[in-house]
């Protein structure tokens, strides 16, 4: 249980490491291509402005707030570091000079050159933007990483679940073979291990015994010294019993104060000195707060064709016979 809880505690570290790299990973990819986009769309703008440019040049119009909006990007790119921005600006300071010249004399010369340089510029700045284009598009490399940590994600996503699920399922079993309070087996192992004892002595002709025992005056004591001492009584009785078996013997709490002792391989005088043994040790225990108490014992052995029920019949009536006869004894049925 401890095993797999550090395992779990593992795989989410892992996890959140991932995840976080994942996370940056991601963003670095995002910065590096939104500059691009950013870079396309102004060498696009370049690119038309160049045009409208030219024409308004050529019929001698207003042009200035062209040639400032191209300035500016140029400007504005060289900060960007964007790659092929010097050819495209280096045609563009010429563009503008060749306009410079043409306002001043219109001459076909002139309008020859102005066109020619506006097409050589507008094809320069269309190659940078392919070109842009393309470094953008290799930049989906960058994503490999990313995507490889996401798979690996995945996978321990998955195994996670698996292993928390497998968890769950572990101490739901746990969790119902034991009683919580006392640490004893619960009622529902008990039975199960019953079943399975009883199918083992049918099989291999085994002898196996069992043991049922009951506080003696409980009641009183819970009256007397209150619910938790008697809870604390009901712990420290387990242990004693539990200590003076055998590792094969099961202790079950199948009541509220009432418990078995399930002895495979063993006859009922095996039985019955094992619950002696019991007994004593609890008769001189002092418990805390509640001082000394005693149990009563019922002993039965497994016969033949016996169901669960038969054999927790008898103890029962073993029991009753214990408590009838002044209680603090064991009796045999
Ligand atoms: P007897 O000697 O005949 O067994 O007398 P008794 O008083 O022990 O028997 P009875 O069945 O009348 O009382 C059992 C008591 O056990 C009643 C109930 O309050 C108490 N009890 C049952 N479960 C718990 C528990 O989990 N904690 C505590 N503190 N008391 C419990
Ligand atoms: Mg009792
Ligand atoms: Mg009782």
């Amino acid at each position: 249980m401890k095993r797999q809880s550090k395992f779990i505690f593992m795989i989410i570290i892992v996890l959140i490491l991932f995840a976080s790299t994942n996370i940056l990973l991601f963003q670095r990819y995002i910065v590096l291509v939104e500059g691009d986009v950013g870079s396309i769309n102004q060498l696009g703008t370049i690119r038309g402005s160049i045009q409208r440019f030219t024409k308004l040049e050529l019929v001698n119009g207003e042009n200035k707030h062209i040639k400032d909006k191209i300035d500016n990007i140029f400007e504005a790119q060289k900060e960007l570091k964007t790659p092929f921005l010097k050819e495209a600006e280096e045609k563009w300071k010429e563009l503008k000079s060749v306009a410079i010249k043409h306002r001043i004399n219109p001459d076909v010369n002139n309008i020859k050159k102005l066109i020619e340089t506006s097409e050589e510029c507008w094809d320069i700045v269309d190659k940078a933007i392919l070109k842009n284009q393309h470094i953008a598009e290799n930049k989906t490399a960058y994503l490999v990483l990313p995507i490889v940590f996401l798979i690996f994600e995945l996978i321990f996503g998955v195994l996670l679940i698996y292993i928390i699920k497998r968890y769950v399922y572990d101490n739901l079993e746990t969790f119902a073979a034991y009683d919580n309070l006392t640490k004893a087996h619960s009622r529902r192992y008990f039975i199960e291990f019953m079943n399975n004892e009883i199918s083992r002595a049918e099989r291999k002709n085994a002898e196996f015994s069992l043991i049922m025992f009951d506080i003696d005056h409980f009641k009183t004591i819970n009256d007397t010294y209150g619910h938790s001492a008697g809870d604390e009584v009901l712990k420290t009785l387990t242990d004693i019993v539990k200590k003076g078996l055998r590792k094969s013997d099961i202790v079950s709490r199948i009541g509220g104060e009432e418990f078995t002792i399930m002895l495979p391989d063993s006859a009922i005088n095996e039985a019955v000195n094992t619950a002696e043994r019991a007994r004593k040790n609890i008769e001189k225990h002092h418990f805390k707060d509640v001082g000394n108490i005693t149990v009563s014992f019922g002993v039965t052995a497994y016969q033949t064709g016996d169901k669960v029920d038969d054999m927790l019949k008898r103890a029962d009536t073993a029991l009753y016979i214990a408590k009838n006869g002044g209680r603090n004894r064991t009796e045999i049925a």
